[in-house]
């Protein structure tokens, strides 16, 4: 299926070269950016929460943004954004 789909916009020695090139992350990535578990595909949840810190002797609040699956429990950092 996937091979056929790549068959129709490029030749079979540029589709073996494509997929030695891809790697496994490039695959989280991918999975990340458009808010799908790599894991087992469900969706993302976007969670913020506030962590405090010490900044030169004072507290202050840093802001935390994490991608949660709630389907598997896994969570990704999410700096892609
Ligand atoms: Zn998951």
């Amino acid at each position: 299926m996937l091979f056929e789909i790549l068959e129709e916009r490029m030749a079979p020695s540029e589709v073996v070269e494509l997929l030695n090139e891809f790697t496994k992350d490039d695959l989280e990535n991918y999975a990340i950016k458009n808010m799908i578990c790599p894991y087992c595909g469900n969706d993302l949840k976007i969670i913020n929460w506030q962590e405090e810190r010490e900044y030169q002797g004072r507290p202050t609040f840093e802001n935390i943004s994490e991608l949660v699956c709630y389907s598997c429990g896994n969570t990704y950092s999410n700096n892609i954004y």
